[in-house]
């Protein structure tokens, strides 16, 4: 059968499987010979200075699953290390590709990268196309009744839900078309090293990568998918599905997860299929007020919140060494593991803002930093939240107390207890605030470094002054 193109290039970027994958199947079906290509950055990885970076070593290990699986299927993925005009340019040439296929990125940084490339594309008279995979509703698809974005959650969802069904979330087969995948050998895989960067715990911590890891936490999830809403907010049960990274790096197919979702029927979907949601809420977002990703307020009226930023609390929040035990083993948990729990990371967030008083843009910025599941719609969303600037935040006047924070989701301290295990000598009653107990000198934690009753009356006198 004729073909649009003879040769054309499908660009691996956060979508690091070769099923259900929007362009990986348009171009299949419209060309005779499909080429792949992942290209390690140079201008991102350039700007890590950590070079000992998880998620570094999470994408080059699902890179290289994907190579095998294309090397299985007969054909290969080209593994560039590179800048991506320069990367692209030369395999154009080199295998005389007629068009580009990629999944669209909503992230400004890579809005920018693609547009270099689309004009390259017309430099060099091929074509380029972008397709929409990594949500299933994007940029103008949800608006109000006037055509304006939401800026709250819950209208936002019930339009989204009017406009979601199992019917009609697309599947973008591979399969049937995988034989028009180019049969060529390409070069081995760079090594970590060669790009200057070095192998992480990721094995040790127990981070399965690819789409081989994340099938596996999606079936690990579907036994307990029924029980989410019951267990959500619970940092030492396993009630969440930890799918994040995958969903960070399209190791898995978010369409795939809707799918679950609707097709579970039970409450913990339901509340499941809310979450889903939220995250292409701050897509979009990021996408209309692309402003917030250079650290803007959402809400202009809190822009000019003047944060005491005292460099010695931010310091011992990022080593978790506050003296208020849910906060520090949330820190703890995020330096040792590169993940911190939901219900943690709006505790720790808010503890920052509200109770150090320090500018939610560090505390982002400390997320980015070492959240292997680094998203940066998300990040912001949630900061914004916590910091109460964002859209459909957090009143300004709710501050979390952390202490009943610690009773209501770590009651018998279990979570407490792992990350800091020193503070096991303590009883369920004195874990959550063991300075009150006259065992606290036996041991080697720290003092509360603030008091949260002063700080709070502090921050809402901070929050109050910037909107009068
Ligand atoms: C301050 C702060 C920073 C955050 N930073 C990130 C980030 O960088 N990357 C990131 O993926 N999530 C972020 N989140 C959202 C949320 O904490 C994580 O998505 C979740 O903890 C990941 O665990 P999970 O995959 O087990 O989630 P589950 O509870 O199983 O949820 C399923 C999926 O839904 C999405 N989701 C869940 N909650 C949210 C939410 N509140 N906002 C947006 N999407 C959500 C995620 O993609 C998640 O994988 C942040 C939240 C806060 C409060």
């Amino acid at each position: 059968m004729n073909k649009k193109f003879n040769n054309s290039l499908v660009w691996f970027r956060r979508d690091l499987r070769d099923y259900d994958h929007a362009a990986l199947s348009f171009a299949l079906q419209e060309s005779n010979h499909v080429f792949c290509i992942f290209i390690f950055d140079k201008e991102i990885l350039n700007a890590l200075k950590n070079k000992q970076d998880r998620r570094v070593e999470f994408i080059w290990e699902s890179v290289k699953e994907l190579k095998e699986s294309l090397i299985e299927k007969n054909s290969d993925l080209i593994v560039a290390y590179d800048f991506a005009s320069d990367a692209i340019s030369r395999v154009i040439d080199e295998f005389k590709i007629e068009a580009i296929y990629t999944n669209r990125d909503y992230e400004p940084q890579a809005i920018k990268r693609d547009a270099a490339i689309k004009n390259l594309a017309i430099k060099k008279n091929i074509a380029f196309y972008d397709f929409k995979d990594q949500v299933v509703f994007e940029k103008n698809e949800i608006l109000t009744a006037l055509a304006k974005p939401y800026t709250v959650f819950t209208p936002y969802k019930n339009n989204y839900l009017k406009k979601l069904s199992i019917t009609t979330l697309p599947r973008f087969d591979t399969e049937p078309f995988i034989k028009n995948l180019s049969q060529f050998k390409s070069t081995p895989m760079i090594t970590l090293k060669d790009m200057g960067f070095h192998f992480t715990d990721l094995d040790q911590i127990k981070i399965h990568t690819g789409m081989t890891g994340g099938k596996l936490l999606v079936e690990d999830f579907k036994k307990r998918i029924a029980l989410y809403k019951k267990t959500r907010d619970f940092p030492s049960i396993k009630g969440v599905s930890y799918l994040s990274v995958h969903l960070r790096f399209g190791t898995v197919s978010v369409r795939q997860l809707f799918r679950l979702a609707l097709e579970s029927f039970s409450e913990g979907s339901e509340t499941w299929l809310n979450e889903l949601i939220w995250r292409e809420f701050y897509f979009q977002i990021l996408f209309h007020r692309p402003d917030v990703a250079l650290g803007k307020a959402f809400k202009k009226e809190y822009e000019s919140i003047v944060f005491e930023n005292n460099p010695k609390y931010f310091k011992a929040w990022t080593e978790g060494k506050t003296g208020y035990p849910i906060v520090d083993a949330a820190m703890r948990q995020l330096n040792q593991t590169g993940f911190m729990h939901n219900r943690l990371r709006m505790i720790a967030a808010s503890f920052l803002v509200k109770d150090l008083l320090v500018d939610w843009r560090w505390g982002e910025a400390y997320f980015a930093e070492k959240l292997i599941d680094f998203d940066l719609s998300a990040n912001n969303g949630g900061w914004q939240w916590a910091a109460s600037t964002g859209c459909d935040a957090q009143p300004w006047f709710r501050i979390f107390n952390p202490i009943t924070q610690s009773l209501r989701f770590d009651p018998e301290g279990k979570f407490i207890k792992k990350y800091i295990p020193e503070l096991s000598i303590f009883n369920d009653d004195e874990i959550h605030s063991p300075w009150l107990s006259q065992n606290f000198h036996k041991i080697n934690y720290p003092q509360p470094i603030i008091d949260h009753a002063s700080q709070r009356i502090k921050a809402l006198a901070l929050y109050r002054h910037s909107k009068t």
